[in-house]
């Protein structure tokens, strides 16, 4: 990581420290609360659960100081991408999003922009440049993409998009803020679904909208409050307490696919792997430029759906389960979501156990579906 995002890191804990009294609590109180004592004119605090709540301002807090931007925290990482889309587009537009990115993206626009008289077309990340940009209000982009982890030039993409007069929006749920930057690479809002690495206990859904740009974030925040789709305080404290530790687990995490993902490939049970991390990787050479890390998902393929199937199950130290980023190393075979991968195409996340137990348990697995 560069010397910012520890900066960033460091001061994490201590965001709160200036509006402490005597007496308060160090760590961020609960407060669930659907009223709040509001006499007179009512502005400039708390009155009700729809507009503003304690946990939702101290978890959006520290969100916008990960990505040096405003933050507008959403119940579900769809949540956030909905928002986005709502709040933005109006009939007569066009978007463009990626063809192999999280599936729900595409589905969302399909079914229910496209109804609202907004037409979408698709493109695969790893050529996203090819064609241009011309007549997109919106262009939507997941680098590395989920789950083949293809990825394309945020930089020249945000370049092209603004020379057609379009907004640039990044869904960054693959890399976190410490892993890869877009608002710093020339994107106009980033998307990420805390769900995962953020929050990272595998216990709460929760999304977020980051954007240096005022007017997105007052559309943003005016659509949550008028539609309704707002974060539980519950939820946003289970985030705010995820996120004094994501460095450490996102180093973690990280640090151990990049020792996992070799040996991976020297695996005979193991047909071809993808990690942005591994030279020779298509992703290797523009990760290196635009990523401040590999991130920890890994994506192989074994022979069969059967033997994905097997090696996911009898591995001890993993969880068949979809989502990642979790403590847990979790893994799935991906063919079940639909996505456009080979039978025997499973995407891996690593959790936070110490590595060389995992690898240990993975390649015990491996060795099993082939013996
Ligand atoms: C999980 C995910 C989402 C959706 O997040 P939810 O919290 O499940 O709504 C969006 N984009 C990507 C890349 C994801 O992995």
């Amino acid at each position: 990581m560069t010397n910012a995002s520890n900066a960033r890191a460091a001061s994490l804990a201590h965001l709160r420290s200036a509006r402490l009294s005597v007496g308060d609590p160090i760590p961020l109180p609960l407060t669930m609360a659907a009223i709040f004592h509001a006499p007179g004119d009512a502005t400039g605090f708390n009155q009700y659960g729809r507009f503003s709540n304690p946990n939702w301002q101290a978890v959006e807090e520290m969100l916008g100081h990960l990505e040096d931007a405003p933050c507008v925290a959403f119940p579900s990482g769809m949540g956030a991408i909905s928002a986005v889309f709502f709040a933005l587009l109006k009939s007569g537009d066009r978007i463009l999003l990626p063809s192999d990115g999280y599936h729900t993206t595409r589905i969302l626009a399909d079914r229910f922009l496209g109804a609202f008289g907004v037409t979408c077309d698709v493109r695969p990340t790893s050529s996203f440049l090819d064609g241009g940009f011309d007549g997109y209000r919106l262009v939507f982009v997941e680098s590395p993409s989920n789950p083949t982890l293809d990825i394309c030039d945020i930089a020249a993409v945000a370049g092209g998009v603004h020379k057609s007069g379009g907004i640039l929006v990044v869904d960054n749920t693959t890399m976190t803020p410490f892993g890869q930057r877009p608002l710093d690479l020339g994107a106009d809002i980033v998307v990420a679904a805390d769900t995962k690495a953020p929050n990272g206990h595998s216990d709460v859904l929760f999304g977020h909208v980051a954007s240096r740009n005022a007017e997105v974030i007052t559309a943003v925040a005016d659509w949550r409050q008028t539609a309704g789709g707002i974060p539980g305080p519950f939820e946003a404290w289970l985030v705010h307490r995820g996120l004094e530790t994501l460095e450490l687990r996102f180093d973690r995490m990280c640090s151990s696919a990049e020792i996992i993902a070799p040996r991976l490939k020297a695996h005979p049970a193991i047909h071809s792997i993808r990690f942005p991390g591994l030279e020779g990787d298509p992703s290797h050479n523009l990760a290196r430029a635009q990523m401040e890390r590999f991130g920890f998902l890994i994506s192989f393929v074994v022979a069969s759906e059967d033997k994905a199937e097997d090696f996911i199950n009898g591995c001890e130290l993993m969880h068949a389960a979809t989502s990642f980023g979790g403590v847990h190393t979790v893994a799935e075979r991906r063919t079940r979501r639909g996505d456009a991968v080979p039978p025997g195409f499973v995407r891996l996340s690593v959790g936070c156990e110490p590595v060389e137990e995992l690898w240990q348990s993975i390649k015990a697995s491996l060795d099993r579906i082939i013996a």
